[in-house]
């Protein structure tokens, strides 16, 4: 029963078996929405139909009830919601947020610049959009026009407002600042194959759920930031931000869906028990314990 109002998620991608930094990140989702009094929900971000796998979705829900992670109601899962995302796409774009985007990966690869401490993917040099310079006639005739064409068909970037700090005050890591057009650039909503954007999803998926405070990985700070902007634009309340220190190999790297051997399979085949698999993502895979494979 929920009686204050906490609403926190889950959101594995099923592309992969759930590791020790899935493990970390759902223990403290989990605790957090236990001590609010609230309420878990799991997300299945089953967005991109050509990596998604059903077994890995059914894998994780066999994890975490496992480890004891227990959530609320039915999973959700993105790949259901297609016409949310067409919806918030429609909204950015009548809004002129929006330009198509024709760069290719390649083209991406050969003008990125250095890449910034804190990037995730290369700034984008902004090709596309000075062909497409907003508030233009010729830009609203397009706009108008690609409201009734749809999304399909073609790659759409969210225009950033460029120099503008966005802030936030984390659960995890305290006050976060990052700038627009210079720690991340325009970032991709919509694919030209017809799927939304993990940024453009998570927020209209956290929002349509009633997500009050979202527990993730340190390697999504910056998408934080991309959020914001999304959440802003969209007209949507946001919701408070946790963020976890993410688990590191014997390496120092950070664990992928490669590290098959510290997934929860293999630790459960070990012989490991659910609380000493907790114990061991609480701690951080770093510390030796790990039997590598
Ligand atoms: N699905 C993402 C992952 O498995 C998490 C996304 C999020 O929490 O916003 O890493």
């Amino acid at each position: 029963m929920n009686q204050t109002g906490y609403c926190g998620r889950l959101a594995p991608s099923p592309t992969g078996l759930l590791h020790l930094g899935h493990v970390r990140t759902f223990s403290v989702a989990s605790e957090r929405a236990r001590a609010a009094g609230g309420r878990l929900r799991l997300r299945i971000e089953d967005l991109d139909p050509h990596r998604s796998k059903a077994a890995f979705a059914r894998a994780a829900e066999d994890d975490l009830r496992w480890l004891g992670l227990a959530w609320d109601g039915e999973p959700w899962f993105q790949s259901a919601r297609a016409a949310a995302y067409r919806g918030a796409w429609q909204q950015l774009m009548a809004a002129g947020l929006l330009y198509p985007c024709s760069c290719s990966r390649r083209d991406l690869e050969q003008s990125a610049g250095a890449p910034h401490r804190a990037a995730d993917e290369p700034l984008y040099p902004g090709t596309c959009r000075q062909r497409w310079p907003r508030g233009t006639s010729a830009a609203r005739a397009a706009i108008a026009h690609w409201l009734g064409a749809g999304p399909d068909g073609q790659n759409w970037r969210f225009r950033v407002p460029a120099g503008e700090c966005l802030r936030w005050d984390d659960g995890g890591f305290g006050p976060q600042g990052y700038i627009a057009g210079q720690d991340f650039g325009d970032f991709a909503v919509w694919r030209r194959d017809g799927v939304a954007s993990y940024q453009l999803a998570v927020v209209v998926d956290d929002a349509g759920m009633g997500v009050t405070e979202v527990v993730r990985g340190a390697d999504l700070l910056l998408s934080t930031a991309r959020q914001l902007l999304l959440y802003r634009a969209l007209a949507l309340p946001s919701p408070a931000w946790v963020h976890c220190p993410l688990v590191l190999d014997e390496q120092g790297e950070r664990l992928a869906k490669r590290s098959d051997a510290l997934s929860v399979q293999a630790l459960r085949a070990g012989g490991l028990s659910a609380a000493e698999v907790l114990a061991l993502a609480r701690k951080g895979a770093g510390s030796g314990l790990v039997p590598l494979a």
